[in-house]
């Protein structure tokens, strides 16, 4: 599997491909996050309370981060129109590849994107 991406070209299965990867990679840390959070909670040796709780308001932090991140993939592998993953939906160009690794659920390129956000500000 190739993971690196240069230049331009026919990207759009490689872009889903790479989605299904990070969900699978996104499931195993999950996975790890509930074992470790177990883990803390059956440890009765914690001596600090407050050491403890930041712990485990970490690990829920980072649960709740990671089951957004898994639902909007889904919502991007769900879609009817998913062999057209990585163009954007104004221009139909690629979206920037730099971009998708940030933000896998986007619909836009960059400048498309930035005129949206100007035209409608949240
Ligand atoms: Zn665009």
């Amino acid at each position: 599997m190739q993971l690196r991406q240069k230049g331009g070209g026919c990207m759009e299965a490689p872009y889903s491909e790479k989605l299904r990867h990070r969900r699978r990679e996104i499931e195993l840390t999950l996975r790890h996050l509930e074992r470790e959070r177990r883990e803390v909670e059956e440890n009765t040796e914690w001596i600090d309370q407050a050491a403890y709780a930041s712990r485990i308001s970490l690990l829920d932090r980072l649960t709740a981060w990671y089951r957004d991140e898994i639902s909007r993939i889904e919502k991007v592998l769900g879609r009817p129109n998913e062999s057209r993953y990585g163009l954007c939906l104004v221009c139909h160009e690629p979206i920037e590849a730099d971009r998708l690794d940030l933000y896998p659920e986007a619909e836009l390129c960059f400048d498309c994107q930035e005129f949206r956000d100007r035209a409608e500000p949240s």
